[in-house]
């Protein structure tokens, strides 16, 4: 991974001479990482290496849980470098919805695919269908080559749309949020500490109001990861695609009381030089409404020391 900040406070994790963060992942302290921060395709090109151009895929990390996985986009592959391939690999899911920049990177993921991995991966899904048969729909002959079905490892696919559950010390909340088609954000808790996850946001017609459940995700978070695809004129000319700009971003993490909201879920068009302005425009903007602000990109990690 690249470069470190602390999302809120706190010293940032150390880095060890292999690279690798060296987190001291005690009481209720998390790291999140950032493998995936592309919205709707992957995209490659020098112009926007800095930010990076694979889709959806950030990880949490906490002391005695299991790692947590957001999304399984094409950033999943990056990840799957770091873990084990000899069939220890387990861990949880929580997949906002099932566009293909949000589950892309499974078929390409051999971590799970191994005699003894484990991979318990939520997603929300129409009522009248099984998540599994989704998958299985997406995953197979002749659109891959290989049937879902196939895979070796202990895939357990559980729809979601409204609850409350545990992994490890986590405590994990799913609710639904505007988008288009069944979509879901997140919010993760360890002790007092807390992220939130909402990906894939539809504004509304009025930007001064946020749904309900968006802002119970993200009440009080220490980090609100937020979709903000698009410019205020893009948003015009796509109103109804399912996102939001950055400035309604930065208005639900300060309706939300969010201590720090990372950008997310960008643009493919949007190039490193035009996403360095649209930053640099974001964090005038949070400023002036007491709001911490970063950007999301491929390598960043944030470490979130525990909330006291
Ligand atoms: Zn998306
Ligand atoms: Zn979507």
């Amino acid at each position: 991974m690249g470069e470190t900040v602390t999302g809120v406070e706190g010293s940032a994790a150390e880095r060890t001479s292999s690279g690798e963060v060296a987190t001291d992942l005690t009481g209720d302290s998390m790291l999140i990482s950032f493998y995936g921060v592309r919205g709707s395709t992957p995209c490659s090109g020098p112009e926007l290496a800095r930010y990076g151009g694979n889709t959806a895929c950030v990880v949490l990390e906490a002391a005695d849980t299991e790692p947590i996985v957001f999304d399984l986009g094409t950033g999943l592959r990056y990840w799957g470098e770091t873990q084990p391939l000899d069939g220890t690999f387990e861990a949880t899911a929580l997949v906002t919805h099932l566009h293909w920049d949000h589950v892309q990177g499974l078929p390409f993921f051999p971590n799970a695919d191994r005699v003894g991995a484990r991979f318990d991966i939520y997603a929300p899904c129409a009522l009248h269908q099984e998540l599994q048969t989704a998958w299985e729909e997406f995953m197979r002959p002749p659109y891959f080559p290989v049937k879902a079905s196939d895979l070796r490892g202990d895939y357990n696919f559980r729809r979601i749309c409204d609850a409350e559950f545990d992994v490890g010390r986590a405590n994990i909340m799913a609710r639904p949020v505007p988008h288009v088609g069944d979509t879901n954000g997140y919010r993760v808790s360890v002790g007092q500490t807390t992220v939130a996850y909402i990906s894939d946001h539809q504004q509304p017609e009025d930007p001064t109001t946020v749904d309900p459940h968006v802002l119970e995700l993200a009440q009080g978070a220490d980090l609100l990861i937020h979709d903000a695809q698009y410019t205020p004129e893009e948003f015009a000319e796509r109103a109804h695609w399912g996102h939001c700009t950055v400035a309604y971003a930065i208005e639900v993490a300060v309706q939300a009381e969010a201590k720090c909201l990372a950008l997310f879920h960008h643009d493919p068009s949007h190039h490193d030089e035009m996403m360095d302005t649209l930053y640099e425009e974001a964090k005038a903007l949070a400023e002036s409404r007491g709001l911490k602000l970063i950007c999301a990109r491929e390598g960043l990690q944030v470490s979130l020391p525990a909330t006291q």
